[in-house]
């Protein structure tokens, strides 16, 4: 442990430098790239807790909270015969109660809540603003009612219904924006300068990347060694990042192979900027990436469908890829349903479309003999089980605070979240 009684310190990676530590999410000397954490604890010790927090010497946490989310990893055999892979792992984050999985909101966005909730409590009793309708909402609203966290979350109208979580004790505030996608990220960053809050963060902060982590952190230790491939769906690439980053660590450990496992990182078809760019070996992303107009509403897994991915930045996606040899991967709508329909026959837990989109590239990848059959592939599942989690669940709807004009003013806005 340090002076201040942490086990960790943080750094940026553009030049190394350690940086104050107080929820910061950008360099202070004005560096682009991301920060790091760089944990005291040199080599992985699992703790006891049935939850995340048994891999709490690489998080950026002192506290750890109750709650079931966790990372999941175990080998699925119908899956292995099916494909025919003699070494194949599975990370699954969602609903999947024989599998020993409870992120009830249904995806590892959970992984990101959690240590995100911890670390802000070392510095402040802020709430964090997230604006979002999809599975990084959920999750916030669900661990923050779990562990009595307050979160804002700001969506733009249309997308207002539909926010539940398990138990409602009123930790989430739901702010609905008349307006589209921009405006509501626009009042959220509004509220996130306010006194009293701060912003999620995204990629930038090292709790959600090193929740995260934490699948590949379980992949190892259950397998014993690191994967030679790591599959997963990307919007924004931040899980590729942090899979990167347990990776090295795990290397730095010494007990798990001194090889990093390649990143096969997918995107869903129309829309996949980040394969184009780096299938370029581009470091930015053109506006030609994005593909036609109305590319995005046409997937379908629409949480891969990320305009301004943390992708060029030093440590970001295009670095992660380098390091690792990474391969971008891409599949059709049909070919994710395809593969859905193949899990569902064999699992009990239907996924959530990124994660099909996943499975269904590893699927190609196997077919075109991109990879080996008898290779250590670690698949990561990002989500699934939400309807089941409906079913075993007795659901809160999330009510809508108030709705409010795109030019709402700060004072209003104050006296609404008040
Ligand atoms: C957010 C999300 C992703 C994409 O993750 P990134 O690593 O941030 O691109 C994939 N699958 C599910 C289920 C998600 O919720």
């Amino acid at each position: 442990m340090s002076e201040d009684g942490r086990n960790y310190t943080l750094h940026c990676v553009e030049n190394g430098e350690q940086v104050e530590e107080n929820y910061t999410l950008m360099c202070p000397h004005g560096h682009k790239g991301l920060l790091r954490a760089k944990y005291r604890a040199k080599q992985l010790t699992v703790g006891p807790e049935e939850n995340i927090f048994r891999f709490k010497d690489w998080l950026p946490v002192s506290t750890t909270f109750e709650s079931r989310a966790g990372p999941v990893a175990f080998r699925s055999e119908g899956l292995s015969k099916e494909l025919g892979l003699s070494n194949l792992w599975i990370g699954f984050t969602g609903y999947y109660p024989e599998r020993g999985a409870y992120a009830v909101s249904g995806s590892f966005k959970e992984l990101e809540a959690l240590p995100t909730y911890a670390r802000l409590q070392d510095f402040s009793d802020d709430s964090v603003v997230i604006a979002s309708a999809g599975n990084t909402a959920r999750a916030f609203a669900e661990i923050g009612n779990q562990i009595g966290k307050r979160c804002v979350i700001v969506v733009p109208e249309k997308a207002a219904d539909g926010m539940t979580v398990t138990e409602d004790n009123g930790q989430a505030t739901l702010l609905s924006v008349k307006g589209d996608y921009a405006d509501a990220i626009a009042v959220a960053d509004r509220i996130a300068a306010m006194d009293g809050y701060v912003p999620e963060g995204g990629a930038r902060n090292i709790a959600r990347r090193d929740g995260m982590g934490t699948v590949m952190l379980e992949g190892a230790v259950r397998i014993g060694r690191l994967p030679d491939h790591y599959f997963q769906g990307v919007g924004s690439g931040t899980g590729g990042i942090a899979a990167w980053e347990a990776a090295m660590r795990l290397v730095d450990d010494g007990r798990f192979g001194s090889k990093l496992p390649r990143l096969e990182l997918s995107q869903n078809e129309p829309f996949t900027p980040m394969k184009r760019a780096w299938d370029a070996r581009r470091r930015e992303i053109l506006p030609e990436d994005l593909g036609h107009d109305g590319a995005v509403f046409e997937v379908y897994a629409d949480v891969l469908t990320n305009r301004k991915p943390p992708y060029s930045m030093a440590g970001g996606v295009f670095d992660a890829m380098y390091a690792t040899d990474g391969r971008f991967h891409s599949a059709t709508n049909a070919e994710a349903k395809e593969a859905e329909k193949l899990w569902n026959s064999i699992e009990n837990a239907c996924p959530n479309p990124a994660a099909s989109v996943a499975l269904a590239s590893l699927i190609k990848a196997v077919d075109e003999g991109l990879v080996d059959r008898d290779s250590c592939i670690f698949l990561n599942m990002t989500g699934g089980g939400l309807e089941r989690a409906r079913e075993d669940h007795v659901m809160d709807k999330v009510p809508v605070r108030a709705t409010v004009e795109k030019d709402v003013s700060d004072e209003e806005i104050r006296e609404l979240l008040a």
